[in-house]
């Protein structure tokens, strides 16, 4: 029997299909109590966390008897790979189980920030009937999305926006244009700064990584076509948020779509409030009652697996 601790919320069925076989903490807050959660990841055979556990320096440290990081989700910046591989400790992403969450997220986001009409609700019932500025909103069909980072939560969006009648072009480093995936008449290759030039809708589907830090700079939001939508659902310091907003303010970007920020929590912060077109989310795209639970069951018989 092996000792599992599991420091971020998990579905608690699959909680209980890890105790079954093993001595389970499962303290969904122990994330927030950074000594508590080094003296209890001292003693666990595995590590299970979402998103904010940083599993690096005297942490990483403390895993002492630690052989599995079980990761609840995909993005894998929170955790010091090659410092766990280097300590033999195998890391275990829950790999494609929230992709159609974050892939519906952008679609909704998409069509909700190109219409433009979504946000009217409380000047409706106060009375307020703006029809004739709400009507100039546009249809989705027909528009170009352009897809940067084309792996499992590119294609995922790539086909939901296929289905709408968008058509997809898509960047990522690793495929080459004559790579079989840009072969199907569905989905064309383009460089990046030509993706950026055309798209109607530019979304991010990278890991953060050094090739992808700040990689939405001001320059490339100026580069970006009159009235296009850039939506965000991969990691916070891939945009600058402050760059792009001052650029919907200004009327280039035509909508903004944000569901991580390069501090999370994010502040309070005056720049983003009241900005028409602006849609903020507390890094839940990839997370939704479905997800929730694949991405768990995922994890807790990968975890088993790895532990018998
Ligand atoms: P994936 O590994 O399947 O795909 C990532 C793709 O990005 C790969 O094809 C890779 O080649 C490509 N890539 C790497 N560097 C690049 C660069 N410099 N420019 C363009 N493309 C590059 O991962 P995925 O499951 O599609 O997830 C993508 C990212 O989305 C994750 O790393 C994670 O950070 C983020 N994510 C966020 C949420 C959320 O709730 N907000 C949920 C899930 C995933």
């Amino acid at each position: 029997m092996a000792r599992i601790v599991i420091s971020e919320f998990m579905d608690e069925r699959a909680v209980r299909n890890l105790r079954a076989a093993h001595d389970v903490l499962y303290e969904p807050s122990l994330v927030d109590d950074a000594s508590r959660l080094m003296a209890e990841a001292a003693t666990a055979d595995c590590l299970i966390v979402r998103n904010r556990t940083q599993v690096r320096g005297a942490l990483l440290d403390a895993m002492k008897r630690c052989k599995v990081v079980g990761r609840l989700g995909v993005g894998l910046d929170n955790i010091d790979v090659p410092g766990c591989e280097t300590r033999g400790m195998q890391v275990i992403p829950a790999t494609g189980a929230n992709a159609l969450s974050v892939a519906e997220y952008v679609i909704c986001s998409t069509m909700m920030l190109l219409r433009g009409a979504y946000q009217s609700t409380e000047e409706v019932a106060a009375g307020k009937w703006r029809r004739t500025a709400l009507s100039n909103g546009r249809e989705t069909a027909g528009k170009l999305l352009g897809i940067i980072g084309f792996g499992s939560i590119g294609r995922m969006v790539a086909g939901l926006a296929r289905s709408l009648g968008m058509q997809v072009i898509a960047y990522d480093p690793m495929l080459r244009e004559d790579d079989p995936v840009f072969q199907t008449g569905t989905v064309s290759y383009s460089a990046l700064d030509s993706l950026i030039h055309r798209a109607d809708v530019v979304t991010l589907h990278v890991p953060l990584v050094d090739g992808t830090r700040n990689l939405f700079n001001a320059q490339r939001i100026a580069a970006m076509k009159q009235g296009a939508i850039l939506i965000n659902s991969s990691r916070g310091h891939i945009v600058d948020v402050m760059a792009a907003v001052q650029s919907l303010r200004a009327g280039h970007l035509g909508g903004l779509a944000v569901d991580v920020f390069d501090t999370e929590p994010l502040p309070a912060e005056a720049a983003l409030q009241k900005c028409p077109q602006l849609l903020l989310t507390p890094h839940i795209s990839g997370v939704s009652t479905e997800s929730n639970e694949r991405v768990s069951f995922m994890i807790a018989d990968k975890v088993m697996e790895a532990l018998r």
